[in-house]
């Protein structure tokens, strides 16, 4: 379906960021030039224009960008959907300037077990989690829990599922990809993975299971809609060609992003998506999710079903819950501790 016009704007706002999580090299990058405000603004408003729904401001930490509020407020104005994703270092602090403001919040959580997501983190974080939780709950907000699922910690799937029922918040499950191959998540967890996606608050994309289980994208056969679907911009306001973690352009955005995405070089990229000698065997998640819906097939009804039952919990089952009282309002931390004791003790 390439007649579609790209849905998601994955807007990289900055590449600083205050954790050093093991499967990401992004914190590596010595460019520590955030986005302007002004050029957000234009992109903004260039990419409305070409019917894109969603924007994603994303990093390295986006809330380390003084100015990511403003940016959301001027998105929403647009009629984007928005969705950012914290570490939530800061997110307790700065909650207030964002309420309201983002339609998909997700909060990285990897674990029950502080030390085991501090490590996986390299931050000392997970106290921040807690805390973000009962913040946001506080202010109404209705967070993700954005589990990314590693060999290391897969056995906490458990006690996360329980976790977010609990709070009557979403868990999506992330299987960990690299574009460098390193951090791979073993085939045979996909199966265990699979288990909890009927489970209430649970979200699992099965059509990225299926694309690693056939062994990625493949060049002579391309899944891969990255160009197709999504605009990807940096912060020193370039577009990046295909994708960020392959970018074989970086174009400085010096003209609309109609007129950008009508030159000759994006027609290129366009008939080069998933086919460059990279690309093969690539499952990179934030590109593929908007793929899958370039093509009707397996990938496309499989990602269709998830993310319907994504809605379905998240709008439907939380208020149910919430009217029976079923959502557990104590402290987040509380109940992390008092489910770790109740594992444990079960596994004894
Ligand atoms: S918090 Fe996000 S951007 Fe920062 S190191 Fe971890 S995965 Fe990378
Ligand atoms: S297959 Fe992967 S590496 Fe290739 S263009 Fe798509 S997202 Fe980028």
């Amino acid at each position: 379906m390439n007649f579609l016009p790209p849905i998601l704007l994955h807007y990289y706002i900055t590449y600083r960021c205050n954790c050093r999580c093991s499967f990401c090299d992004i914190w590596r990058s010595d460019n520590s030039e955030d986005a302007r405000l002004k050029d957000v603004i234009q992109n903004l408003q260039d990419a409305r224009k070409l019917r894109v729904r969603f924007v994603d401001f994303t990093g390295g930490e986006p809330l380390l960008h003084k100015d990511l509020p403003q940016m959301l407020t001027f998105a929403k104005k647009l009629g984007y959907q928005t969705s950012v994703t914290t570490n939530c270092k800061f997110y307790p602090k700065r909650a207030k300037e964002f309420k309201g403001k983002v339609d998909f919040l997700h909060f990285s959580l990897d674990s029950l077990i502080a030390e085991q997501h501090n490590k996986l983190r390299g931050a000392s974080v997970f106290n921040a989690v807690m805390e973000s939780i009962d913040v946001a709950r506080s202010l109404g907000e209705k967070p993700d829990l954005l589990f990314t699922i590693t060999n290391d910690n897969a056995e906490q799937l458990p006690l996360l599922t329980e976790f977010a029922k609990r709070c009557g918040l979403m868990l999506i499950v992330n299987p960990v990809f690299s574009h460098t191959s390193v951090h791979e998540l073993d085939i045979d967890l996909l199966d265990q993975i699979e288990r909890f996606r009927y489970k209430p608050y649970v979200y699992v994309n099965t059509a990225f299971h299926r694309l690693r289980r056939n062994g990625g994208n493949k060049i002579e056969n391309p899944r891969c809609r990255v160009v197709s679907s999504t605009i990807v911009i940096s912060p020193d306001n370039e577009l990046l060609l295909p994708c960020f973690h392959f970018a074989q352009k970086k174009k400085p955005i010096d003209r609309s992003l109609s007129e950008m995405r009508a030159e000759p070089i994006l027609r290129e990229f366009l008939a080069m998506q998933g086919r460059f000698e990279f690309c093969a065997g690539c499952t990179l998640n934030c590109y593929f999710d908007p793929s899958f819906l370039y093509r009707i097939d397996t990938y496309f009804f499989a990602s269709l079903f998830a993310k319907t039952k994504y809605v379905l919990d998240k709008k439907i089952r939380r208020s149910v819950d919430a009217v029976f009282g079923k959502s557990d309002r104590r402290p987040a931390a509380v109940i992390a501790q008092s489910l770790l004791m109740q594992f444990s003790s079960r596994n004894e």
